[in-house]
């Protein structure tokens, strides 16, 4: 094995894959390491990934178009009252076999040059004149010091890159999940997705159906708004498979095949650039804050960086590396980034006042559905509404002036 390449990457998922394989396919000789023995085993993350940005993504990397997948054609919110069935563009989604996926990205790399190392975690650099000239790596063979000229933290929501550079692990608004795969529902539809707002503050449980009875269910929180509730995803998935009528009927006879848990940083994206040493993926909270998404943000901010460690490694100008963090940020994906950060805190804003729960409940869906616009003038002109009627009477009148693919449904 050599020990000296031209970039190293941390940590073989989706963003340090795809990354890998945008930097070699522009001519970078680049090593993956990966503390895990398999690729995508055990999995950490769910599965769902808006539609019209996978087929997009599937013409520039045709070998995407192998992943199976089920198509969903919408999102159902069910709240105590009401349901919200959404078809706009952005709620439409495939469900993908995520190990197939994941692999199918690690053999991309592959194919495109790059090299693998498994069982092999980072542990910390060596620097000479600010730049850092050599990551220190655990692997099957001992510790190695493998030199690079870019090196990249693609490790995650816990990136010991982040931590090594010194930047804040977590923040305070960590999401925290459960999902567990399971066979013989029986479902109501397995044409949408549908998500139970109202019972986990500030959270959601969910079902994603996977065609044949096959799901992906679970519980989607968030510890900053339930702060003294100290429930756990699981506690909280367990309690509401038995209280939510929906989730009971639906999921009693099912099978769980895997449980996966985990988390994603909702605070929004942190500086990515460090000198010749980059942050992508969830290692640098690129995901959309208020669903804990971050595959399709992760990907694309990877394909920019690679294309720009690649140049840097021609040109050796430290400005290229600095574009990558601009050009994602203004990319339509870096602008939903931010966007969906500022939807998060609209909804914090609304969980902190003092509405009655379902107004809260109806108010926080609306926002994430991007009925109503997320800017505090917004907001606070929405909250002169009083009730959850007006709220509802408001909806539909949006609703029909922007043409949305929306209905309201009352239970
Ligand atoms: C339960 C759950 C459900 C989710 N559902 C969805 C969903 O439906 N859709 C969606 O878009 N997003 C979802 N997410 C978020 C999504 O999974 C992440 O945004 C995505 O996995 C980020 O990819 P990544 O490559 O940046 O990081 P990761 O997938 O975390 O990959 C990081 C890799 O780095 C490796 N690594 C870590 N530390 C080291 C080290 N020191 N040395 C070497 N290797 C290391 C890890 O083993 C891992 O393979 C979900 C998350 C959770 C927890």
């Amino acid at each position: 094995m050599s020990l000296k390449y031209d970039v190293l990457v941390v940590g073989a998922g989706i963003s340090g894959c795809i990354f890998a394989m945008s930097a070699a396919r522009n001519g970078a000789k680049v090593l993956l390491v990966e503390r895990k023995n398999e690729i995508a085993a055990p999995l950490r993350g769910g599965e769902a990934f808006c539609k019209p940005f996978f087929d997009l993504l599937a013409e520039e990397m045709p070998f995407l178009k192998t992943v199976p997948k089920w198509e969903l054609s919408g999102t159902k919110m069910v709240l105590e009252k009401f349901e919200i069935l959404n078809k706009e563009p952005k709620w439409l989604a495939y469900m993908l076999e995520r190990r197939v996926f994941e692999k199918t990205l690690a053999i991309e790399a592959v194919k495109s040059g790059c090299e693998i190392l498994l069982a092999s975690t980072f542990r910390g650099f060596i620097y000479n004149k600010g730049l850092a000239t050599a990551a220190i790596v655990d692997t099957p063979d001992g510790r190695k010091k493998i030199t690079a000229r870019v090196f990249v933290g693609a490790d995650g929501y816990a990136s010991k890159v982040r931590s090594v550079l010194g930047l804040k692990q977590f923040s305070k608004d960590l999401g925290t999940a459960i999902e567990i795969e399971m066979a013989g529902a029986k479902l109501s539809t397995e044409e949408y997705i549908q998500i139970f707002v109202g019972q986990v503050p500030g959270g959601y449980a969910y079902i994603f159906p996977k065609g044949g009875g096959r799901v992906a269910t679970g519980v989607g929180m968030r510890p900053l708004i339930e702060a003294g509730k100290k429930k756990t995803p699981i506690e909280y998935f367990n309690l509401l498979k038995n209280e939510i009528p929906e989730l009971h009927s639906q999921l009693q006879n099912a099978v769980a095949l895997e449980i996966k848990g985990g988390c994603i940083d909702l605070e929004g994206p942190i500086a990515a650039v460090h000198k010749n040493i980059l942050l992508v993926g969830d290692a640098a909270n690129q995901s959309f804050a208020y669903v804990g998404e971050g595959i399709l943000p992760g990907m694309v901010a990877a394909q920019i960086a690679g294309e720009a460690a690649a140049q840097y490694i021609k040109n050796n100008d430290l400005i290229i590396l600095k574009n990558y963090e601009k050009d994602f940020l203004a990319s339509e994906i870096g602008k939903e980034v931010l966007h969906t950060a500022e939807i998060k805190d609209a909804i914090n804003f609304v969980l902190a006042s003092n509405k009655s729960k379902e107004y809260k409940q109806f108010f926080t869906a609306l926002l994430e559905m991007e009925i109503i616009d997320c800017s505090k003038a917004a907001v606070k002109e929405t909250m002169k509404n009083n009730t959850v009627q007006e709220l509802v009477e408001l909806a539909k009148v949006k609703i029909k002036e922007n043409n949305f693919s929306v209905e309201i449904i009352q239970r």
